[in-house]
């Protein structure tokens, strides 16, 4: 008798985060990066780490955050706890990311 697996292998990680939805708080964003000259590295480094990919550097050398799809790990916030350059709280009842698990 043969089990199938009930986690499929080929299953990318973009198909699981594709499965949660967001109720956005329209201009009430929960996490802003605060106004800054130059990045620090623990700042640049989300542009890399965000698993919803949130953060982005611009041309000049800023790092932005567009919050609406924030699946609220944590990582930003702990990674510049000492640096300060985030102001991270949940979003308001009601908002955020619903998980769903399909
Ligand atoms: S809490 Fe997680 S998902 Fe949300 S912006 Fe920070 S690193 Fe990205």
């Amino acid at each position: 008798m043969t089990v199938k697996p009930k986690i499929d292998p080929l299953i990318r990680v973009e198909d699981k985060l594709y499965q949660n939805r967001y109720q956005v708080d329209a201009g009430r964003p929960h996490i802003t990066v605060k106004p800054h000259d130059k990045p620090s590295p623990a700042l640049l480094a989300l542009t890399r780490v965000c698993p919803a990919k949130c953060y982005e550097e611009t041309e000049t050398g800023q790092v932005e955050i567009t919050a609406d799809g924030c699946m609220e790990c944590g990582t930003c916030r702990v990674l510049c706890e000492a640096t300060g350059e985030i102001e991270w709280n949940y979003p308001r009842g009601g908002f955020g990311v619903l998980f769903k698990f399909g």
